[in-house]
């Protein structure tokens, strides 16, 4: 069995087609016609530009306009001035051949997006790579492996999938992917996931290892790929891909409809999401709206603080692909796990219990400050909504909500615009805050639970510490009942509370949220159908049964037991 990163959900079963690189080699010379090799230069490039239009128009059809677009990007970097102008230049002024003229200016390329650390930037260094190999393969006369010429049942087996041999793909005839290099976000994996291909990227040595005819298996929803599968295999992977098929048309049929219990309760389904980018794909998984933005994205990987105007532009991108759908913002939970390094914060003897997240924001007040001006300003643009993480008393709410009327205040005095009544919630995921909640609930416009936070502080065991996993669990009793007690204590003051802990989208759970009475789920993206799907199986009494049935046992094996044998 070989390894790599699961990229693409799913299972395929098929034969490998080793799709090879050819060689590119030439011999470098230097031209004295420099007229004629300019316009050999250019033909190659219209054929190219051609060439790439036809795939882009394929892959419109069979993915859709963001897939294509970015094959229309490789026309665009190709006739930009600073690349294919200086290609020119480099025939016409220097004499050297198209083909070297075009590799050393891909390479200089190649080189300097390689260089910066982040993946939308390496990616463009493939995008240059696809680019300098189409051309060449032109100006060499070499013609490419058809990969729309794969017979059905072919499994892909290549270094890297390029832009521009996905176009080349036939859904139809293509099971799996399976690549040497290559991420999660990779445009590999990206595409893959549009075609709906299982794929595994990253597997070491793939091209060498395995053989063109051999019969292998791709899981793409654990990296798995199965090399000389037997009997056995092949028919345990063949139920898990029609189970895997079968559960995948149903969620669909949940696709575009409200999410409502079989009695006819309604709720609000959410998405959790880290950065604006994740709004999008929240939206595509047909989330109602986004019940926790991590803001977090926007503090890490950087040097220093991200002004008021940058934080402005991402939460008003986020609420611009909402549409006016619910947006909660939680303020910046750092510290804890989550270290930023150029705030300089001291480590701690006890850190999840130390200095983080609303304790920090509310000693670091022009951070706060700015941040929530920031959200402020982008409430004008959506239904935006602000929480404060990590709450533990009343003062803090206070304290939080004061800094809110003073950054109103600034906005007001220089006259920009925002939403005058944006709610304030309270994410409740401390002990504390379960036990104060019917103060907490007096003052807060909404609630919502974390329940990832308020298993562990209710529970004293770190989620991270495998020593203590055993205690870690929102089915213990104690965390039940914090849960039933947080949601009935905003019920009792009229206000909304939802759920944005992992718990939100377990099967298990639902009923027991059902019957107390939560609001909203907010879930992670791919869950959205499940989600909707458990919420749709149970009518509000069957689930007040069950919540009655569990709500009098005393450990977690027994609820877990007893909810194990009726989801
Ligand atoms: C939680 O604590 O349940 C939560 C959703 O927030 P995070 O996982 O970011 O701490
Ligand atoms: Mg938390």
């Amino acid at each position: 069995m070989l390894k790599g990163i699961a990229a693409s959900e799913g299972i395929g079963i098929g034969k490998v087609m080793i799709v090879e690189e050819h060689s590119l080699e030439y011999t470098p010379k230097t031209v004295t016609d420099t007229a004629a090799e300019l316009a050999r230069y250019r033909d190659a490039v219209d054929k190219f530009c051609e060439e790439t239009t036809e795939q882009a128009d394929a892959l419109r059809k069979s993915t859709g306009d963001k897939e294509a677009e970015i094959l229309e990007g490789h026309i665009q970097m190709i006739k930009d001035p600073f690349m294919g102008g200086e290609i020119e230049k480099l025939i016409e002024e220097g004499g050297q051949c198209a083909e070297a003229a075009l590799e050393q200016m891909c390479n200089m390329f190649i080189e300097m997006f390689s260089a910066v650390d982040d993946d939308v930037t390496q990616q463009r260094a493939a995008d240059v790579k696809d680019i300098k190999s189409a051309i060449l393969a032109i100006l060499l006369g070499i013609k490419v492996v058809k990969i729309s010429d794969a017979p059905a049942g072919t499994v892909l087996v290549a270094k890297e999938v390029t832009p521009s041999m996905t176009a080349g793909i036939n859904k139809e005839n293509i099971v799996g992917i399976v690549t040497e290099t290559g991420s999660q976000t990779s445009h590999s994996a990206i595409l893959a996931r549009a075609l709906e291909i299982p794929a595994v990227l990253s597997v070491e040595k793939a091209t060498s290892t395995l053989s063109s005819g051999e019969q292998i298996i791709v899981d793409g929803s654990t990296g798995d790929v199965v090399t000389a599968p037997s009997e056995a295999e092949i028919s345990e992977y063949s139920a898990k891909r029609d189970a895997f098929l079968r559960e995948k048309r149903e969620l669909e049929n949940y696709r575009g409809k409200k999410t409502v219990s079989a009695s006819g309760e309604e709720y609000e389904l959410f998405c959790n999401i880290g950065t604006p980018k994740d709004a999008t794909k929240a939206m595509e998984a047909d989330g109602e709206g986004v019940g926790l933005f991590r803001t977090e994205f926007l503090f890490m990987d950087r040097n220093a603080l991200p002004t008021e105007d940058e934080q402005f532009e991402a939460y008003k991108q986020a609420a611009l692909v909402l549409k006016g759908k619910g947006l909660i913002i939680r303020t910046l939970d750092i510290g804890g796990d989550k270290d930023i390094p150029y705030l300089g914060l001291e480590k701690e003897e006890n850190p999840f219990m130390g200095f983080r997240a609303i304790r920090y924001c509310l000693k670091n007040r022009d951070l706060f400050k700015s941040q929530i001006k920031a959200i402020l300003r982008a409430s004008a643009f959506g239904d935006i909504r602000i929480m404060f993480p990590l709450i533990t008393a009343v003062e803090e709410l206070r304290a939080g909500k004061a800094l809110v009327e003073e950054a109103k205040a600034d906005l007001r005095a220089s006259g920009i615009e925002f939403n005058e009544n944006i709610p304030v919630g309270v994410m409740t995921e401390t002990a504390a805050s379960g036990v104060i909640a019917h103060l907490l609930a007096k003052e807060a416009d909404f609630f919502s639970i974390g329940t990832n936070d308020l298993t562990g502080y209710t529970m004293a065991a770190d989620r991270g510490n495998s020593d203590v996993a055993y205690l870690y669990s929102p089915f213990q009793p104690s965390v039940l009942i914090m849960i039933k007690r947080i949601i009935e204590c905003g019920k009792a003051e009229g206000i909304p509370v939802g759920m944005c802990g992992e718990a939100a989208a377990n099967p298990m759970m639902i009923p027991l949220l059902i019957s107390f009475g939560l609001t909203e789920f907010s879930v992670s993206a791919p869950s959205v159908l499940k989600v909707r799907k458990n919420i749709a199986k149970w009518t509000k009494d069957e689930a007040d049964k069950v919540a009655e049935k569990v709500m009098s046992m005393a450990t977690e094996a027994e609820v877990l037991d007893y909810l194990k044998g009726i989801v």
